[in-house]
Parts: structure tokens; sequence; C-alpha cells
């Protein structure tokens, strides 16, 4: 099989690895200058979370991020994640405090600027607080007991302290909450996200479909991940995937309602439920956390990350590493190399071979045989012309070996497919025939170095062009050989090939 790196004059495509990397910008990676190295080193998707910094600092990272992918002519995606309705302490002086463990804090309901002995709790209003119950902050490192109860405030002992900063998470577990799946922040946040032209939603705390169903009613066809952190999520999570475009494994806030002892068999349980249900799976939290504050990731970060790649994970994410981390870029090239090294592992990858929600379709027969007749005839690429997407996100369900080209014209699905296991996604222009097409794409993809003349290639597409056709024309094509398809000069030597030369 062919596989390269980097392409033909003054492009750099990377078609050789298939997991695709998250990357979360924050305070050390808005320097423009850092995301285009970011974007180099290999981040296909931008994350912003709307839990923290203001509209002005995210439009300016969404123009980074634009001008950064529009620089290296490659599809980077940018992923909106509202903070739904979760919660969290207020502010700090100088941003953090410490919490001592043995002391007795305050919380009072707001957003205001606390102390070591009051701490400022979001929509504490809405939680039906208990004497005894446990109130756990910074995704489990703190923990605490309510010792008394007074109105909307309470007063609560501090079991195990730590270092708390600016808008940190707050879990009540076990206690009643009254909030909306989006909260009038999450209203217009979602409002400027379309604004400003984002990518792809990801929701957090939902634990239903009607949760998505709400979330998609106000972007439309904005593809929305479903962030799985709430127990009542993953026991919810087949009605969730039933309206979600894929599944994130939010493993700081599931691990903190769940326990950390079942993580691991969550983390592959929804990895594979998700890929079966031909929906895009995240693996998130903690991968490479030691780069925080390291060059160097630990061994068994490294190996989490290769292990999250082996379950089948379409993408893995980074939070702080690459938000308020030392070394973002690092931490993007780690990943990168580290997936590289995994897809290496002998059975990778592993076909889910599912397409549920789209069996008996003439795409999902197109997108099987494709991948089919790529393993059989060891083909170096799959090449989807796809307008929505889902012809190449089809094709990446089954999980094929070769790479898989997108020539999409519409710039949403171009930027969207970055998020999509083993898709590349090219530009392409709008024309109206089959021939042209086939012949423009070789020449493109000969053009960026992806194909050599000879190489034998599937291209997908639905015919007649341009008329919203689904998809229904399998073609085996040799480059360099016009569309009748005589191989010429192929380094592959043909095994079995019916001759359609005249
Ligand atoms: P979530 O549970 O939604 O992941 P989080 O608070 O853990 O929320 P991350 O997105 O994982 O946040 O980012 C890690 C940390 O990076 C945050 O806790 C915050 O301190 C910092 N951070 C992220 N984005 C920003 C931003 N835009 N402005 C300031 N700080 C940020
Ligand atoms: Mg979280
Ligand atoms: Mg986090």
């Amino acid at each position: 099989m062919l596989i390269r790196a980097v392409g033909g004059a003054g492009y750099s495509d990377d078609v050789s690895r298939r997991t695709k990397i998250i990357a979360t910008l924050g305070p050390a990676s808005a320097d423009p200058e850092i995301i285009s190295q970011m974007v180099d080193a290999g981040m296909d998707v931008a994350r912003l979370n709307f839990s923290h910094g203001s509209y002005e600092s995210h439009a300016g990272l969404i123009a980074a991020v634009r001008a950064a992918a529009s620089d290296h002519d490659r599809a980077v995606a940018v992923m909106q994640d509202i903070q739904g309705p979760r919660i969290r302490v207020g502010r700090f002086p100088d941003t953090a405090i410490q919490i001592q463990t043995g002391s007795e804090v305050r919380l009072a309901p707001g957003d205001g600027e606390g102390s070591a002995s009051l701490v400022y709790v979001q929509h504490l209003g809405e939680v039906t607080l208990e004497v005894g119950a446990p109130v756990v902050m910074n995704d489990g490192l703190i923990q605490l007991e309510v010792t008394s109860v007074d109105g909307e405030t309470a007063v609560a002992r501090v079991v195990e302290g730590g270092i708390l900063s600016n808008h940190k998470s707050v879990a009540f577990p076990g206690a009643a909450l009254d909030l909306p799946a989006v909260t009038q922040k999450d209203a217009a946040d979602l409002a400027f996200g379309l604004e400003q032209g984002v990518d792809i939603v990801a929701a957090s705390f939902v634990t239903s479909g009607d949760d998505i169903a709400r979330v998609k009613s106000i972007v439309g066809d904005l593809p929305v991940i479903a962030k799985i952190e709430r127990v009542a999520a993953y026991e919810n999570l087949d009605a969730i995937l039933s309206v979600a475009d894929g599944a994130m494994v939010a493993r700081g806030d599931l691990g903190v309602e769940l326990g950390i002892a079942p993580l691991p068999r969550a983390q592959k349980d929804i990895i594979y439920r998700t890929n079966e249900a031909s929906r895009i799976s995240i693996t998130a939290t903690e991968m490479l956390e030691s780069m925080t504050s390291s060059p160097r990731p630990t061994r068994a970060e490294v190996t989490d990350v290769a292990n999250a790649v082996l379950d089948g994970t379409d993408a893995v994410m980074l939070s702080t590493e690459t938000a308020a981390g030392g070394y973002p870029v690092r931490a993007v090239a780690m990943m990168a190399a580290v997936c590289l090294e995994a897809e290496a592992s002998p059975g990778y990858p592993q076909s889910t071979a599912s397409v549920s929600g789209f069996e008996r379709s003439f795409a999902s027969a197109i997108a099987h045989a494709a991948s089919d007749a790529a393993a059989n005839l060891e083909l170096s690429m799959i090449v989807a012309f796809t307008e929505s997407g889902l012809t190449a996100r089809l094709v990446a369900n089954y999980r094929p070996a070769a790479s898989i080209i997108a020539f999409t014209p519409h710039e949403s699905t171009f930027n969207r497919l970055a998020l999509v296991w083993g898709v590349t996604p090219l530009r392409f222009p709008i024309l109206d025939s089959t021939d042209t097409m086939i012949e423009e794409a070789g020449r493109r993809l000969l053009e960026r170095g992806l194909v050599e003349p000879g190489d034998w290639v599937a291209m997908v597409a639905g015919i007649p062009p341009n008329q919203q056709a689904s998809t229904n024309l399998l073609k085996l094509h040799v480059i360099g050989s016009g569309s009748t398809g005589a191989p010429g000069g192929s380094k592959q030597t043909p095994r079995i090939i019916g001759s359609d030369e005249d």
C-alpha cells in the first residue's frame, strides 16, 4: 500500500495519520504564530471552551485558526464547546487560591470574586443542598462536605484541599439539580458561534436525546457532539446517539460521577457503541496532562493515547495541555507521533463494518464495496466526491486501510470532515460531467503528490453530478490513464484485472 506523508510542490498533505487531533485553544495558544505551528504539527480541530474566555478572545482565536488553515491549505474545523447545565465556581484574586484541608468554606450563589473562605458557585440556588452531602471541585481534586445550609448559602468542611482557579467545575454527586439542558448563556453563546461560522458544536452535561435535540433546534445542520460526562448520559447513550452526530468520552467529569476505576471500561464501551452507530467518537481529558508543565509526556500517557487509538476512536483531544500549558505545539506534535505509531500496530484499523441507520442504502453499499475493493486490490486511496460529507463518513466507517480523500465543493463540509477518522478533505469545483470530475480529481491528486501515474484508486460519487444524487457509482481507476482505466507504469503489478481496454 502506498502512503505518502509529504506531497508535491508546495503541498504537505498528511494522509498517513488516520486518528484526528482536537486541541483546546486558550491563553497558552492565543498567539496566531502558535496556532499556525499547532496546525503544522497536526491540529485538525480547534476547540473553544465557552466556559472560559470572552467573545472577543474567541473571535480572535477563530480568525487565527482560519488564517492558519488557509496558509497551510488544510482543513481545520472550529469546535464550539458550550458549557451546558454545569456548575462552576466564580473567580479569585490573581485567578487562583489554595483551599486548605480541614478549613471551612462558605459557598454562596453567583460568579463573584471569592477567597480561601468564600467560594462563589454558579447556579447554587438550583441545587438541593443537604447537610452531609459531598461537594467535589476541579474534576475531583478538591473534596468537601456540607456542614450547614442557610437558605441559598452553605458552609462546607474541606476534606481534601488543593488549588482552585477561576471557573473550575463543581459537582454535587447525588443532589437534585434544576437546570435546563441549554442555559441562557448557552443560547447566547450558540448565537455568537453561528455568527462566527463555527463548524461543530460540543454540548456539555447533556443527559438525553432530547437535550441534543434542543441544541440541534438552535444550530440547524451543524454537527453536534454529545459530551458523555454524566452517568445519566452514559445510561442513555443509545438514545443520545440516535440524535447526536458523535459522542465524546469526557473522562474528567465522567470520572467524578462514575468513579475512576470503571472509566477505561466505559471508554471502550462508548467508543465501540458510537462507532457501531456510525457516529464520531472522541476520547478526551488528561491524555498528555503532564505536558502542561513538562516538555515530555509520561509512558503511561502515551500508552493511554495509543490505547484510545486501538479502541477505534475517531479523534483524541488535548485540553489544558494546549489551552493553558507550557508546550502547546509540542503536545500536538507528540499526539500526532503517538497516533501514527499506534496505527502501525498489528490488526489496525479494525473494521466495524457497521453503517447502522444507513442499511439498505445505495450510499452504504457503495462505501462497503469501495472498502472491499481497496482491501482486495491493495488500493492506495479511496476518493469520495461528497456534498454533505456523508459518503466520506460512510467509507470511513468501514475503517479501510487505504487513505480516504474527500473532494467537496462546500467549505462547511470541507471543514467538518477534518474531524472524521481517516479522511483528508480537499476542495473541489462543481463540475457537470462524471468524466471531467474523475479526470480533474486525478489531476489534483497528482499535483499534490498524493498519487503517482499508474496508481490504482477507487472513486465513489453520486451521478449525475450536481443533482444531489445519492452515492451510486464506484469507479476503479488507474491514475494518469484517462477514464478508460488502462494500467500504465504501475508499481503495483496487476494480479487479477479484467481488461477494459478497447
Ligand atoms: P470542560 O470540563 O468543559 O473540559 P475545563 O474547565 O476542564 O472544562 P478545558 O477545556 O479542559 O476546561 O481546559 C482546561 C483549562 O484551560 C481550563 O480549566 C482553563 O483553566 C483553561 N482554559 C481553557 N480555555 C480557556 C480560555 N478560553 N480562556 C482562559 N482559560 C482557558
Ligand atoms: Mg468536562
Ligand atoms: Mg476539562
